[in-house]
């Protein structure tokens, strides 16, 4: 699958192209710009090596206030081998959004391109412009809810090629060509990039968007109620994307306008929570439990998408359906994936010592917590439902206590 990466074929005309599946982002970009069209940029992520098939097949987005913006929203023909070994044109690509390859093995996909423009980009801390624009992400930092934000939107109509962008009165603004601007990788980087280095893991929650207000408040007030001075050093922030609501059945943005959120937790010591997690796992739960938040199919641990107090399959209304009609193209269940095997056999994440902390579990023992005899089990201090890894001992009382012991 990997070497299944070419380009096919072409139309300057009619703005579309053909590729195989498991061609990246950022290499699609380049050479559509060379044949003279370019990626839209509301579905251009904001990492970029990863591939089209992938993409697709896990509902990934980028943003947009106006129009739903998972990428498979791009797609407007799609060729597969199907379970019978029958090479097939899919009538329908969308239903393709979220499916994990559940219908068969992508061989090549058409995408819709648009002409060549300049992307002008913006990234800045505070105010509230970008609210204006259609293509934005938010990041607020839950020290003190400053918000950074990077945004993507067309250069003003007087813009001319050389001239300074004082759209707005932004100085901080960027104009460029979208294989340029859109996105980011890792490729060609000497010392690894934040994805490789700083984050220790993505959890996304995709909610209805008229949610957003209540849950920051609520959000708030759980990051407050640990009274922690000075900056929650596991949490990087909060990204904030959007999307209009769309009729694929397994999209993340299925019938609500949502908002995707991704919580960016830090690297912390491998084997124990990361610093905080109690925190991070009330948030997590009570997203998905009170909020009815929906897991990235391409990002999120498992727990997220088994857990017995929120089944996924209860968030999506035709994932039943959708299950019997590819198990009735494909009646072996050779394509199905496991994930989608649990969850319609109603599986529970896995429960083992440490789970917890591999983030494959919720805790319900404190040994789920270990193996550190640091942390326990402990109920939320915000929802009936949830329970979360806490610290035994505060560190900063146990080390103040051994100075005082010491002089
Ligand atoms: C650093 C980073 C940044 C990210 N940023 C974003 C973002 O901005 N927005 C977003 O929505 N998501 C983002 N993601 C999540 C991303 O969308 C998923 O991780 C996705 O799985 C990545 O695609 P991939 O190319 O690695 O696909 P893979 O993980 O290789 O594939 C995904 C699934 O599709 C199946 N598959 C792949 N190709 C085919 C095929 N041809 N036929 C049948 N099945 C196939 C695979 O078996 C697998 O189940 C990010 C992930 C990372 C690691």
């Amino acid at each position: 699958m990997a070497r299944m990466h070419r380009v096919i074929s072409w139309d300057a005309e009619d703005m579309s192209i053909t590729v195989e599946p498991s061609i990246q982002m950022n290499h699609l970009m380049d050479t559509m710009h060379e044949l003279g069209m370019s990626m839209p940029f509301h579905y251009i992520p904001i990492y970029t090596a990863l591939t089209i098939g992938g993409m697709l097949l896990t509902g990934a987005h980028s943003s947009s206030v106006e129009r739903p913006s998972a990428f498979g929203h791009l797609v407007s023909e799609l060729e597969y081998v199907d379970s019978h070994g029958e090479v097939r044109r899919e009538e329908n690509p969308t239903r393709w959004i979220g499916s994990l390859g559940m219908y068969g093995i992508i061989t090549q996909v058409t995408l819709r391109a648009t002409a060549p423009y300049k992307l002008n980009t913006t990234a800045a801390v505070g105010g509230k412009m970008g609210l204006m624009l259609d293509q934005v992400n938010f990041t607020p930092i839950p020290t003190d809810w400053t918000i950074c934000y990077f945004e993507k939107h067309l250069p003003p109509f007087w813009y001319k090629e050389g001239s300074t962008n004082l759209w707005l009165g932004f100085n901080e603004s960027v104009i460029g060509w979208p294989h340029k601007l859109g996105g980011s990788s890792c490729e060609g980087s000497q010392v690894g990039c934040y994805w490789q280095n700083q984050v220790q893991i993505l959890i996304e929650f995709d909610m209805d968007v008229r949610l957003l207000g209540q849950w920051i408040r609520e959000v708030r007030s759980i990051t407050d109620s640990i009274r922690y001075h000075g900056c929650l050093p596991s949490l990087l922030g909060f990204a904030m994307r959007f999307g209009k609501a769309s009729s694929a059945p397994l999209d993340m943005a299925y019938g609500r306008d949502t908002v995707y959120i991704d919580m960016l937790v830090a690297k912390g010591i491998p084997g124990l929570p990361a610093n905080h997690q109690d925190v991070l796992d009330e948030i997590e739960q009570i997203t998905f439990g009170k909020y009815d938040a929906r897991p990235h199919w391409g990002k999120n641990p498992e727990r997220a998408f088994l857990s017995q107090d929120y089944p996924v399959r209860n968030k999506y209304p035709e994932f039943d359906r959708h299950i019997q009609m590819a198990r009735s193209a494909d009646p072996r269940g050779i394509f199905e994936p496991a994930l989608f095997s649990q969850i319609k056999d109603r599986g529970h994440h896995s429960m083992y010592p440490g789970c917890a902390v591999a983030m494959d579990c919720y805790c319900s023992k404190d040994e789920h917590c270990g193996p550190s005899l640091l942390y326990r089990c402990d109920r939320s201090l915000h929802s009936a439902n949830a329970s979360v890894c806490r610290k035994r001992f505060d560190l900063a009382i146990v080390t103040t206590l051994g100075k005082l012991l010491r002089v």
